[in-house]
């Protein structure tokens, strides 16, 4: 009996379950998907970073390629002067007024006022003073022919095409020579004081530029505003001698405006350029960060990231940073992308409509699953209400007459089958009219409902009782010889009759029952009606003998 129970419980909780699961593979199905969505289209928000970024610092680099490209002619150009100097009427004149004033504190010589830029120096003692420097008169008149002749060509510079502030050659034998002449009179020996102690010159060392390339310097510690500076610049070596250094000095405000026009759109994030010590040297935003942009950590991370590749992104906190190394500059351009900016641009939008249709869909699905869940339970509580009323009797909760039959006959086949013996007990309750005319119908009701609890605790594995009419019952005893039959209808008996049912206050009663049992043997006739009548004949009999009594034979 548990056993059905159980399965009857079982069955009505596997359909919840299977609700259960679908609903939440629908779930996570979705959930999926969305999150598929939005890696892809994070994928494709990253590499359109990277792309852009890619772009501004392909187009930087091609601006820069220029400037390196004219440094290294005017370099060619010098070593050119300095392996075949020319000798003029001119240079002599230059040569001789420097002779004349190499020994004061500073100097201005020149071709002539019409062509050529002045090449302004400092005295003997001065250049002496800095062990960078060395005027060695060996070399001293064909660098300065060298000089003179290449103040004629930088002359033709054009600083606001170029986006260079100035170019200038600064010699180790103390003078200089810019793009931007000043008089003689300004005070030389402080600008070339400053000129060979701002980082780009001392770069150019054998030990600090063993390759000779192009080094790119930023001057930070300038206080002026208008020494902040980006340097681009070349050793000019000649002979295995070093002998200074071309520069181009590029204003930072040049470096803003063109990292601001790359930006097209404010929403874009800020493209800032950093030298290798990740210092921001420009930047598109208004006003320009001072120092650094980022902490250690975040710095290490960014060092090991673009140590391996030249070019990416990496997510930092709720900033997402892009890069792209520059080919002639020493330093990173770099994209830096606010959560907030990056959330109020398009991607932010289709962002945002994702999850809240996910949000939506799930809600929905939520609703949907909680009333589904809901109907399945109702309905198999009904069905089971129903399946109960038709197969048992309410009142006794024995199997009513229909489903008793049934199952009798079918316990009567499988019997005869395996060769069991099977009994029947039929049963009356005696003279019950008589206690529903003494006492009422309830406690008729009630004197039923103690018949069948006790039937129904008689009852062993496979045996089944049934309410076969008003006050009268049958059971099914399957596996059972007639003597034991008889054994079990006279232990029924026996216990019904003991048991006192109260029917009013201090007023209780005792009922009896007249018990019939029939048996079918091997080969017998196991018929389970003609059972039933055997026993309804031998019930009789034990009425007729006096009632409250087991008749298992005839007459
Ligand atoms: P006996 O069987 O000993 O010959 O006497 P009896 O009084 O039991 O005889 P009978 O079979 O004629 O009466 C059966 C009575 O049982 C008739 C009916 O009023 C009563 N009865 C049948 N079903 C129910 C029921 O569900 N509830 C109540 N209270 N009485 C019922
Ligand atoms: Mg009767
Ligand atoms: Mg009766």
């Amino acid at each position: 009996m548990s056993a059905k129970i159980q399965q009857h419980a079982w069955r009505a909780r596997h359909p919840i379950k299977i609700v259960n699961f679908c609903f939440l593979v629908v779930f996570l199905c979705s959930t999926l998907l969305t999150w598929r969505e939005i890696v892809v289209l994070q994928n494709g928000w990253t590499a359109s970073q990277k792309n852009r970024i890619q772009s501004v610092a392909a187009a930087l680099d091609r601006h820069l390629q220029y400037s390196v490209d004219k440094l290294q002619f005017y370099r060619a150009a010098m070593q050119h002067a300095l392996s075949s100097p020319i000798s003029t009427n001119r240079t002599d004149a230059a040569l001789a007024q420097f002779d004349q004033q190499r020994q004061s504190g500073a100097w201005q010589i020149r071709l002539d006022t019409q062509r050529g830029l002045p090449v302004n120096g400092v005295s003997d003692d001065r250049v002496r003073q800095n062990p960078l420097l060395a005027r060695d008169e060996q070399r001293l008149e064909n660098e300065l022919i060298a000089a003179l002749e290449f103040g004629a060509i930088l002359q033709l510079a054009d600083p606001q095409q170029d986006r260079q502030r100035r170019t200038f050659y600064t010699s180790r034998a103390g003078f200089y020579l810019s793009s931007t002449p000043h008089a003689a009179s300004d005070d030389i020996a402080t600008r070339y004081h400053r000129l060979v102690t701002r980082p780009y010159f001392h770069s150019h060392t054998q030990r600090n530029n063993p390759d000779r390339g192009v080094r790119w310097t930023h001057a930070r510690e300038a206080n002026r505003q208008e020494d902040q500076v980006v340097t681009a610049s070349l050793p000019l070596d000649y002979q295995n001698q070093w002998y200074g250094v071309l520069a181009m000095d590029f204003s930072l405000g040049t470096m803003n405006d063109f990292l601001n026009q790359a930006m097209f759109r404010r929403e874009n994030g800020e493209i800032l350029l950093l030298d290798n010590q990740f210092q921001v040297i420009a930047s598109s935003a208004e006003p320009v960060p001072a120092g650094s942009v980022f902490s250690d950590s975040e710095r290490e991370r960014l060092t090991r990231e673009m140590a391996e590749h030249n070019e990416g992104g990496a997510l930092i906190d709720t900033r997402y940073i892009s890069w792209a190394k520059l080919n002639f500059f020493d330093g990173v351009l770099i994209r830096v992308y606010s959560l907030k900016q990056s959330l109020s641009g398009e991607f932010g939008s289709i962002l945002l409509v994702l999850g809240l249709l996910w949000a939506l869909f799930s809600l929905m699905l939520l609703g949907s699953w909680y009333v589904i869940r809901r109907m399945v339970r109702n309905m198999f509580a009904m069905q089971e209400t129903l399946q109960w009323r038709a197969w048992y009797d309410a009142q006794t909760h024995l199997f009513n007459r229909g489903t008793f039959l049934e199952r009798a006959r079918q316990i009567a086949r499988r019997c005869q089958q395996q060769q069991m013996p099977l009994c029947v007990i039929q049963l009356d309750l005696d003279h019950f009219k008589r206690i529903n005319d003494t006492w009422g119908h309830q406690t008729g009701d009630k004197a039923l409902s103690h018949a069948a609890s006790i039937l129904r605790q008689s009852l062993r594995g496979d045996d089944i009782a049934g309410r076969v009419g008003g006050e009268e019952f049958c059971i099914v005893l399957p596996g059972t010889l007639l003597p034991e039959a008889a054994a079990i209808a006279e232990r029924i008996r026996v216990r019904l009759n003991s048991k006192e049912i109260l029917v009013r206050q201090n007023t209780t009663i005792r009922i009896s029952a007249s018990f019939g049992v029939s048996c079918a043997v091997q080969e017998g006739d196991y018929d389970f009606e003609h059972l039933q009548s055997i026993a309804d004949r031998r019930l009789y009999e034990a009425k007729q003998a006096g009632r409250n009594r087991v008749s298992s034979s005839d007459g």
